[in-house]
Formats: C-alpha cells, sequence, structure tokens
C-alpha cells in the first residue's frame, strides 16, 4: 500500500516526520500543491519557492508532484492516483492554514481516506506551552523559560530519497520553469544549490561553527553580514527548528543562548496567532484611536514614499531599497521602518504588515503580523508605544561608518537626496499626543 505525503512547509528530505511517516512500510508519492493563494505572493517569491520545489523534486529522483488547484482537491487527487489511503503532512498552526487542512481532511474522509498530521514548522507546536493554569503565556520572556523547560525532540533521521513513488504525468502539474520565468523575468530558474536543503545545512553548520560567537555583538548591525539569514529556509522548511537548535544547543557560548532565543520568539508568536488568530488583522490593544489614525491622499502619498525608499530619512530608505532589490531586510531596520510608517507617519500597522507581505521572500504570516504588533506597541508582549524609534541616532548606533546606507542610497551626499519628509521631534509628539487620546478613551 502506498501512502502520500503531502508536502507544506516542510519542504526537505531531512529530520521530517511527516515524510518518514509516509515512507514506513512502504514508498511514498509526493505532491505539493501550488494553489491560487500563491498568485498574491511577489514575484520574487513565487520563483524563490519554484526553486525550491524544483531541488525537492531532484532530490526526490523526480517524484514530487507539484499540481495547480486548491490543497483539497490537488491531495485528493493524487491519493486516488497513488491509491493511498492515508495521507501525511505536517500540521499548520495560522488561521489560513489551519482552515487548508481541514479541506483537505473532509476532502480525503468523503473518498474513504485519512489525513493524518504530525509535527509542524516549530520546535514545541502552538498550545503546547501554557501556564499552570493552562491560558497562554502573554510575556516572552517566561514563555521562552517555559519554552526551553518543555523541550524538543531530537531531529529525526533523513527519508529514504530512493524510497518514492512517481505520480502519472497530470493535467495540473505545474511547470515550475515556467512558473520562475514568468514570476521573475530578471532571474529565471536557475539550478543552482542555493535553493536546497543541502546547502542550508552547510550554511547553517558553518554559522554556528564560525559566526554564532559574533551573533550576540554584532547581530544589529546591518553593515555587517552578521545574522543567519535562516529566515527563507525556516518560512518553506528546508530545515527544521529542531536542526537548528540541536546545533546550536552544542556551542557553550552566550551568543548561541541569544540566538535561540529568536528561534524562540518566532514559536512564541505563532503561538499567540494561534491562540489570538483575530491578531493576524487586529491590534490585540489600542494604542491609537481608529479615526486618528492619518487616512487620505496625503495620507497615501507619504506611504508611497515609505515604500519606495524616498521618505529622506537614510535608514529608513536604505531598507526599504533593500526590501524592493532583495527581499529582505536586516532585523533591527525592519524595527525602524516599520516604527517610522506608524509613529512617524501615524499609518496603520496593517498597511506595512500588507507591503511587506507581498515584498518579503521570507514572509511568515505569524512572524510578520506579530513584530509588526510588537514594534507598533499593540502586541501582547510588544515594546511600549512611547518608545519611539529616531531613525538618524539609530542610524548612528547600528551603521556606524554609513556603510549599509551608503550601499543602498548612493545618491545620500547629492542634491538628488529628497530632504527629511517630517521633522521626527514634532512627529513623535504627535504619536505620544494620539496615545493620550487614546488611553483617557479606552
Ligand atoms: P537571525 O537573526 O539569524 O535569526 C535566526 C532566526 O530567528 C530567523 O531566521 C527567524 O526565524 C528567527 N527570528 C529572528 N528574529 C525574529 C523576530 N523578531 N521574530 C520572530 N522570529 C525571529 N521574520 C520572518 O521570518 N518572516 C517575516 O515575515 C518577518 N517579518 C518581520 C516584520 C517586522 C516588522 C519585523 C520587525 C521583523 C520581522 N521578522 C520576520 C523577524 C526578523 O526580522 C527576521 O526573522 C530576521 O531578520 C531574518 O534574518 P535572519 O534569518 O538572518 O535572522
Amino acid at each position: 500500500m502506498t501512502h502520500l505525503w503531502w508536502a507544506r512547509r516542510d519542504l526537505r528530505l531531512d529530520d521530517n516526520p511527516a515524510l518518514l511517516s509516509a515512507q514506513e512500510g512502504s514508498p511514498a508519492a509526493a505532491v505539493f500543491a501550488w494553489t491560487p493563494a500563491l498568485h498574491f505572493w511577489s514575484g520574487r517569491r513565487r520563483a524563490h519557492l519554484a526553486r525550491v520545489l524544483w531541488s525537492l523534486r531532484e532530490d526526490t529522483g523526480g517524484a514530487l508532484a507539484v499540481r495547480r488547484g486548491e490543497a483539497a482537491d490537488a491531495v485528493l487527487a493524487a491519493a486516488r492516483q497513488a491509491d493511498a489511503t492515508a495521507v501525511w503532512a505536517s500540521q499548520e498552526y495560522t488561521p489560513s492554514g489551519v482552515r487548508e487542512q481541514k479541506h483537505v481532511a473532509a476532502a480525503l474522509e468523503a473518498d474513504g481516506r485519512e489525513l493524518r498530521m504530525i509535527g509542524s514548522p516549530y520546535a514545541v507546536a502552538p498550545g503546547r506551552v501554557t501556564k499552570g493554569d493552562g491560558t497562554p503565556y502573554r510575556v516572552f520572556t517566561p514563555y521562552r523559560g517555559a519554552w526551553r523547560e518543555h523541550g524538543w525532540r531530537s531531529p529525526a533521521a533523513p527519508a529514504d530519497a530512493d524510497a518514492f513513488v512517481r505520480l502519472p504525468r497530470d493535467s495540473a502539474d505545474a511547470d515550475l520553469d515556467q512558473i520562475a520565468a514568468h514570476a521573475d523575468a530578471e532571474d529565471p530558474l536557475e539550478r543552482t544549490e542555493e535553493f536546497r536543503e543541502r546547502r542550508v545545512r552547510e550554511d547553517l553548520e558553518a554559522f554556528v561553527d564560525d559566526r554564532v560567537e559574533h551573533y550576540g555583538d554584532e547581530r544589529d548591525r546591518p553593515d555587517l553580514d552578521s545574522t543567519s539569514r535562516l529566515s527563507s529556509a525556516l518560512a518553506f522548511g528546508l530545515v527544521h527548528p529542531r536542526t537548528v537548535l540541536a546545533l546550536t544547543g552544542a556551542v557553550d557560548h552566550p551568543a548561541a543562548r541569544t540566538f535561540e532565543s529568536e528561534i524562540a520568539w518566532r514559536e512564541f508568536h505563532a503561538d499567540t496567532l494561534w491562540h489570538e488568530p483575530q491578531a493576524r488583522r487586529e491590534s490585540l490593544s489600542t494604542v491609537v484611536l481608529e479615526d486618528d489614525w492619518a487616512t487620505g491622499a496625503e495620507a497615501d502619498a507619504a506611504f508611497v514614499a515609505w515604500r519606495d525608499g524616498r521618505t529622506g530619512f537614510p535608514l529608513v530608505d536604505a531598507g526599504m531599497r533593500q526590501l524592493a532589490s532583495t527581499g529582505w531586510m536586516h532585523n533591527r531596520v525592519r524595527m525602524v521602518v516599520a516604527s517610522f510608517l506608524v509613529k512617524d507617519l501615524h499609518l496603520p500597522w496593517q498597511r506595512g504588515a500588507d507591503y511587506f507581505r507581498r515584498a518579503l521572500v521570507d514572509y511568515d504570516h505569524a512572524q510578520n503580523q506579530l513584530n509588526w504588533q510588537w514594534v507598533a506597541g499593540t502586541g501582547r508582549d510588544a515594546s511600549p508605544y512611547f518608545r519611539v524609534f529616531n531613525p538618524e541616532t539609530q542610524a548612528g548606533k547600528f551603521d556606524p561608518h554609513r556603510r549599509y546606507v551608503e550601499r543602498w542610497v548612493p545618491e545620500l551626499d547629492t542634491p538628488a537626496y529628497p530632504a527629511p519628509m517630517v521633522d521626527h521631534k514634532v512627529e513623535r509628539e504627535r504619536a505620544l499626543e494620539l496615545n493620550r487620546r487614546a488611553k483617557a478613551r479606552v
């Protein structure tokens, strides 16, 4: 009897409980659903995914089928072709992931088949770590303590790259070459190593061996290549956080613990969204009254200047240009540009989060929405609203030699560079005033 592996955000052979279960006892078929929702992604992110799938298909000896259509249709059709009564998949915890797996389970069940879920994109699945009274943690530090105490399993053995069966060709098969070429015309599908889990693993090992010890001191410096750059691999599941933690856990240095805390933030945000799915759009607390957010033509023009990196604040502009041209931005700069949008331009965080969703290659629903809420001061354990990032001070502190801003804003010291679009001191006062009004009302 063949089982089917429904590949989701776990696009790897290593340490993959869903795939291992599907292969137990006999070879497995494998399918990934290229759903209509992917059309809302940026071309760059779609092209990235196409390359990851291309590489994984090669690593499975050509067995991974990538099918266009809603997940319920693609998975059911593949299960029928494979004659699989059981479909194995990793569990999702975001509102859309949960909805999707419900639809798939219902379609399979109506056809006499079963969806079995094992594993998740997290070391500790959302909902597992709770306070003594069973309620979720709302503050990060105690969550992290309980998360560490809960612990996680050791990484599972790699799946067998030869134990796959190929599904027959199908009219719904997606043409990955075409997707990559269409989505990202300037950067057609390259069969490079970069998108393979093997390469991610090598890069991760190099980071842990050579650089993690400097992470504590250097991680806030956008001018240095000091962070792991693992975010897109984690977002697509080319590596599991358990694998990352097993490697860093062997390093006896405080910087390795700092790095692990960032993985814990990833898990905390996923946990928060699981418990409070409304956090995907709604502020978890009110810092500015709905009617006080900027709207209208002026607000739209301000948004465009922010988006295009033409605010006249070099660190903000450098970050937005790095994002537009690479699909990634350094974490410190993400915080600065997000603060600028919310507290200098008085635009609601959702507007910035929507743009990030379209632009980031490492976009992850829980991380993006909850990080935006953190900066905006609206999250559960958020930066206090009154802490307003000063983009000039931040630049001086974290880009002391101006290497980062000069790289992304080459016209910086020429007349072509715009003057600051706002007076930061004035807008900071306005932000605090809006906050006082909200506090008086709620
Ligand atoms: P490293 O510093 O090497 O960290 C290692 C890993 O830890 C990261 O890959 C990531 O998985 C996790 N991590 C690090 N910082 C955070 C954090 N603040 N919150 C949650 N997890 C973290 N990260 C995403 O993966 N996807 C997003 O859509 C996303 N949107 C963001 C939006 C805003 C406004 C902000 C302020 C942050 C956002 N982040 C997001 C978090 C963070 O900026 C990125 O994870 C990090 O910059 C990725 O680079 P890295 O892998 O080199 O990070």
